[in-house]
């Protein structure tokens, strides 16, 4: 804000519990901020712009893997490619907000080419939405051979993608094996690798994943069947882990809106349980866990439900799904410098819930206070 004589005002938030993304608890901090960043976390006595004391601060949130784009339609059943265009620019942007409204301050999403349009929207500051990090595409098995892969990395790149989006198998109701080759995964991350990109895999079970970790890609997404080697495998090489509790839910809990087949519900039923034992064991072996909801239509702005699924049905400790929401979130899409920590220097990107969601997880649901980049967008307390 401006002062009286123009200058610019820091804007001070009073708190009484932060929680700082990297596993501390500050007490009785004042946050200050200078335009879009975090200038100070200190016991000041400046007054306050924002009275945040009896909630939990924390940095903002951030889901490595939405679909931005998808929704249902007005008679509830998932949009199809008939769609006029206009009607999907304007549900993307509704779920950017609703993303936002939920605490979630930035996101990847894997990826439809209008990501990128809404990226550019939100990044000028003219429409309100989380950060976002697209790939603007996807690519599977039948996207070529390995130059052909190779020169699609390259024109993917060239298109504005932040990050390149693979699928090393099948989905789960297809049974998720291994659909591209070894040398395709190669080329598709190693290309990623050559031009600056990283390069998040969809693998359901070990094979495809393996060669994914072998390859050097960036992370494993959804996993819902990695067994032990391939757990170990990413812990050595450094690979982020990417399961997600809240799609499975989801699909389920809204099986007439998107009508698969049933073998398709039956699958993912049966995905749940080894979801939760996947994540487990994978902090077992101390894999670096980071926090996607696989957000489709009907998820956008429940995506802190993910934070409770972990928590309740995979035994993560509250703690530990946060710091894979924050500061883990960021490491892995290269802002660990910028964003997903509450410290001097990093982007005024904050939450704050009723109640502290290291005591009660549910207390996520309980967003009242929303800024990204200094700039406030949700105060409902
Ligand atoms: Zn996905």
């Amino acid at each position: 804000m401006l002062s009286a004589l123009g200058f610019a005002q820091p804007i001070v938030l009073e708190t009484s519990t932060i929680l700082d993304g990297k596993g501390g608890v500050l007490k009785n901090q004042q946050i200050v901020i200078e335009g879009a960043r975090i200038q100070a976390v200190t016991r000041g006595k400046s007054t306050a712009t924002y009275d945040l004391r009896g909630l939990t601060v924390m940095p903002g949130w951030i889901d490595t893997h939405i679909h931005l784009t998808w929704h249902f339609d007005s008679h509830h059943k998932l949009a199809n490619q008939s769609e006029p265009p206009q009607a999907s620019a304007l549900y993307a942007a509704e779920n950017a907000w609703l993303t936002l409204q939920g605490g979630f301050t930035t996101v990847q999403s894997v990826g439809a080419p209008m990501d990128a349009d809404v990226r550019d929207r939100i990044a000028e500051g003219s429409l309100p939405g989380p950060r976002i990090l697209t790939s603007v595409r996807q690519i599977t098995d039948k996207s070529g051979t390995p130059d052909e892969i190779r020169a699609l990395v390259r024109k993917t790149k060239a298109e504005g993608a932040d990050v390149i989006k693979l699928f090393a198998t099948s989905g789960l109701g297809a049974g998720g094996a291994q659909t591209m080759s070894d040398e395709q995964i190669q080329a598709a991350c190693g290309e990623a690798k050559a031009v600056g990109l990283r390069a998040v895999v969809h693998a359901i079970g070990s094979d495809g994943a393996k060669a994914a970790v072998l390859a050097g890609c960036t992370s494993i997404e959804h996993g819902d069947f990695l067994d032990d080697a391939t757990l170990a495998l990413m812990a050595e090489r450094g690979t982020y882990f990417d399961p997600n509790f809240l799609v499975l839910h989801n699909y389920l809990d809204n099986r007439a809106s998107f009508n698969f087949p049933e073998t398709t519900f039956t699958a993912l039923e049966k995905a749940l349980g080894p979801t939760a034992d996947v994540l487990r064991r994978a902090r077992a072996h101390g894999v670096k866990v980071v926090f996607g909801t696989d957000a489709v239509a009907s998820a956008h702005g429940r995506n802190a439900e993910e934070f409770i699924y972990r928590v309740r049905d995979g035994h993560d400790v509250p703690m530990e799904a946060l710091r894979s929401a924050t500061s883990l979130a960021a490491e892995s899409l290269g802002l660990g410098d910028r964003i997903g920590t509450v410290a001097a220097g990093f982007d005024a990107d904050l939450v704050a819930t009723e109640g502290n969601p290291l005591e009660d997880i549910t207390a996520v649901r309980r967003v009242v206070f929303v800024m990204k980049g200094g700039k406030v967008y949700k105060n409902v307390r």
